[in-house]
């Protein structure tokens, strides 16, 4: 007789995690399988940013809130670093500081334009020299990634009875049985968090549907510890082309077009500057874009240094060191903010949060899990 589980989950990532959590929550008996050691992709490279603000009124808004309250509950219990930072977001050109001005005007007070001084007395590296516009968010959290993927595992085992499977890949699955690691094991549900491997289970779930792959650099600094606090995550000007929030603001075209005049390699690399701290005091720098076949294994100096040249225009970093460099990859749609799929019975395919899987990904994972348990109520 093979193991038999109430759900299985493929990939102890942060939305493997996640779902998980909100299964076991239900008091289903869930065992999840991570084909390496320890899971590395993209949720252990990231900053560590649970950043609501980023995500466009409405539906995914709501959604990045949601998670929050999921987050900001577990995390103190599971005894995981967490700090509500709180984010701002800074601007040295007059186009910036007029988006920034139209973002609050929609922001439905999420977030309110500050003065420098309020920026100084928030976070002492700002530069404030030049800086024409701010915004203050309360909302957004950091993590510090390595300690959560490393330590999220063992709460939910202890707290849940999760059954983790480590070093054991998926290789298929016909409902109930599922193959991994050579070895049967038996669920009625299969939940496919799998990051960018969208190849190895139900290709066809994915296929044609514009699904790309994304490569970001990262950087982390030796610790500030006792030497500099940042208080609230930063984001510059660049970021204003970045995230759907702004897409609204009738001058990011403005922005976009000075950008691409001025500076084409930060179109050329998608690169826009944000920096967090985690509780080792260490900065988290970072980041870049490339895209597809834009992909290579290799990391280009020229886009850290880039980074960096940015970075210096907005923080003051005394001293600055590099201790890690690093790229990490996503999925992401086009248009969507996530993609859930049924391809088989019994299956479901979470991917595509892009650029905001940490933020998302709690709020999700309920939404998709209580379809799922409402269905299978339903069928039995
Ligand atoms: C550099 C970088 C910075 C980012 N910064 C932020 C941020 O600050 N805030 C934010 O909200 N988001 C951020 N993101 C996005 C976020 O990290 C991702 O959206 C999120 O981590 C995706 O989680 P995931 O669980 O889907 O994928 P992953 O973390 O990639 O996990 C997928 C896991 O599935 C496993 N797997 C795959 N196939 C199988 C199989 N067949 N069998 C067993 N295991 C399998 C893999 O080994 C992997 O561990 C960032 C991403 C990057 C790359």
């Amino acid at each position: 007789m093979p193991p038999v589980f109430d759900a299985a989950v493929v990939g102890a990532g942060v939305l493997g995690l996640a779902h998980a959590y909100h299964l076991a929550r239900r008091g289903l008996r869930v065992v999840v399988f991570e084909r390496s050691p320890k899971a590395c992709g993209a949720s252990i490279r990231n900053f560590g940013m649970l950043w609501p603000i980023g995500q466009p009124a409405g539906l995914m808004r709501e959604i990045a809130l949601r998670s929050r309250e999921f987050w900001l509950e577990l995390l103190p219990k599971a005894g995981i670093w967490h700090e509500r930072t709180g984010s701002m977001h800074l601007a040295y050109q007059d186009d910036e500081a007029q988006v920034l001005g139209e973002f609050v005007e929609r922001s439905e007070g999420a977030a309110e334009l500050i003065s420098p001084t309020e920026v100084a007395s928030r976070s002492p590296a700002v530069k404030t020299a030049g800086l024409k516009a701010a915004i203050w968010s309360p909302s957004e959290t950091c993590v510090d990634p390595r300690q959560v993927i490393a330590e999220l595992p063992a709460w939910l085992e202890r707290q849940y009875g999760v059954q983790f499977e480590f070093s054991t890949a998926v290789s298929a699955y016909d409902a109930p049985t599922i193959t991994a690691g050579g070895r049967a094991y038996a669920s009625q549900q299969l939940l496919v968090c799998s990051g960018d491997d969208f190849q190895s289970l139900f290709p066809e779930a994915y296929a044609g549907c514009g699904l790309l792959r994304c490569k970001l650099q990262m950087m982390r600094s030796q610790s500030y510890a006792g030497r500099l606090k940042l208080g609230p995550m930063l984001a510059g000007g660049l970021t204003l082309r970045h995230y759907k929030n702004f897409q609204d603001c009738p001058t990011l075209a403005a922005v976009k077009e000075r950008v691409a005049r001025e500076s084409p390699e930060f179109d050329e690399f998608g690169i826009h500057v944000m920096a967090s701290q985690n509780g080792l005091g260490e900065l988290i720098l970072g980041d870049s874009h490339e895209y597809n076949d834009a992909i290579q294994p290799f990391d280009k100096p020229r886009i850290d240094d880039l980074i960096l040249e940015y970075l210096h225009t907005f923080l003051n970093v005394p001293d600055l060191q590099i201790a890690a460099r690093w790229h990490g990859t996503y999925a992401k749609h086009p248009k969507e903010s996530y993609l859930v799929r049924q391809p088989a019975p019994g299956a479901t395919c979470v991917t595509a949060v892009g650029g905001a899987g940490m933020t998302l990904s709690f709020g999700l994972a309920d939404q998709v899990v209580s379809q799922i348990v409402g269905e299978s109520q339903r069928a039995g």
